[in-house]
């Protein structure tokens, strides 16, 4: 080995010693930055809002509560338009509730606010509309807080902000008009053995099988006082049967505009085939127990009625129709002059 080779050797050593220190200090700058604790990354808990703060509302206004899960359209006529199942947001903040059912009542989103624009035109004012805009995997706004939101925050808030907006309405049409409709929008799919029953249910929470009695011996006060529509009842001329399923009954007046339903004149009761009789919202927000506001839950089978933008404005306009005579025949005034 020359000198000029070991000169050479050295320097190879040398330079090869540099890049060890080099990476060393790397490494032990890593280990000292990995071995102090970053500073814990605090997420602040979300604090939500009282209920009430986007208010007051305004009709002309929407609002749609945190994330938009939640849409409301104030009003100015004595009618709400509810909608449960017709939503179709999936956030992942919300994990998929994991028991009740979760099917989602297609189109009724639509439908409502295709009802909701015919009233305007029909009566010259708004109705008041509650939609819920997340899907029914996420929540269910017809059921009590505990099955609809399954323990998730995000869908409970959502869930209260569903029946704020609710009661913000049915408190302005009891100071604005003494007494007012809610109706809770929903669809209903083929049976389990696969026959489709393309009547509209209608739920006064009087269950199939009472519905099935004969009028003498359905038509009785205590009966009537089960019902989501006992205030209705009470101020029209008519007795309960006729109410219920009479000439001037809801089913009859959608009946005479070919919208076959149950119960109605034609079609008193299920006989014995599936039908709902009215669920959480229509208990909550009719006048079972108390209050001027009565409910009628809607179950429209998807033929001819949620299958295609052409079907649900037709059954819009004729469901207008009926809700202008119902209004009238027994709350004895028209919805708007
Ligand atoms: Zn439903």
């Amino acid at each position: 080995m020359n000198l000029s080779t070991l000169f050479k050797k050295r320097t190879i050593y040398k330079l090869m010693f540099s890049v060890f220190l080099i990476a060393s200090c790397e490494e032990a700058k890593n280990t000292e930055e990995a071995s102090t604790p970053a500073p814990p990354i605090i997420v602040e808990p979300e604090i939500f809002p009282e209920l009430g703060y986007d208010g007051p509302y305004e009709v002309g206004s929407v609002y749609y509560g945190r994330e938009n899960y939640i849409e409301y359209h104030p009003g100015d006529i004595p009618i709400i338009l509810s909608a449960p199942h017709g939503g179709r947001l999936t956030p992942i903040e919300i994990p998929n509730r994991t028991y009740g059912t979760t099917v989602t009542d297609d189109n009724t989103y639509e439908l409502t606010k295709v009802i909701m624009d015919t009233m305007k035109v029909h009566f010259g004012g708004t109705p008041h509309v509650i939609l819920c805009r997340l899907k029914r995997t996420k929540l269910d706004a017809n059921r009590d807080s505990i099955e609809a939101a399954q323990g998730n925050k995000y869908a409970l808030r959502a869930w209260q902000e569903y029946h704020h907006y609710i009661n913000t309405a049915k408190n302005k049409i009891e100071t604005e008009h003494y007494s007012g409709l809610f109706f809770d929008m929903h669809g209903h799919g083929a049976n389990p053995d696969g026959f489709y029953d393309l009547r509209t249910w209608l739920g006064y929470l009087i269950p199939g099988d009472v519905l099935d009695q004969s009028d003498i011996s359905l038509n009785t006060k205590e009966n009537a006082n089960k019902t989501s529509i006992r205030s209705l009842i009470d101020t029209s001329g008519f007795d309960f049967i006729q109410v219920l399923r009479g000439k001037s009954s809801f089913g009859a007046l959608l009946d005479s505009l070919s919208y076959k339903s149950v119960p109605s004149t034609n079609d008193p009761g299920p006989s014995g085939s599936r039908y709902f009789s009215g669920g959480y919202n229509t208990a909550r927000h009719g006048s079972l127990s108390s209050g001027m506001i009565s409910a009628i839950q809607i179950e429209a089978p998807k033929p001819g009625i949620r299958q295609n933008v052409s079907t649900w404005s037709q059954f819009a306009h004729s469901f207008t129709i009926a809700v202008d005579e119902y209004f009238f025949r027994h709350i004895n005034r028209r919805i708007k002059n």
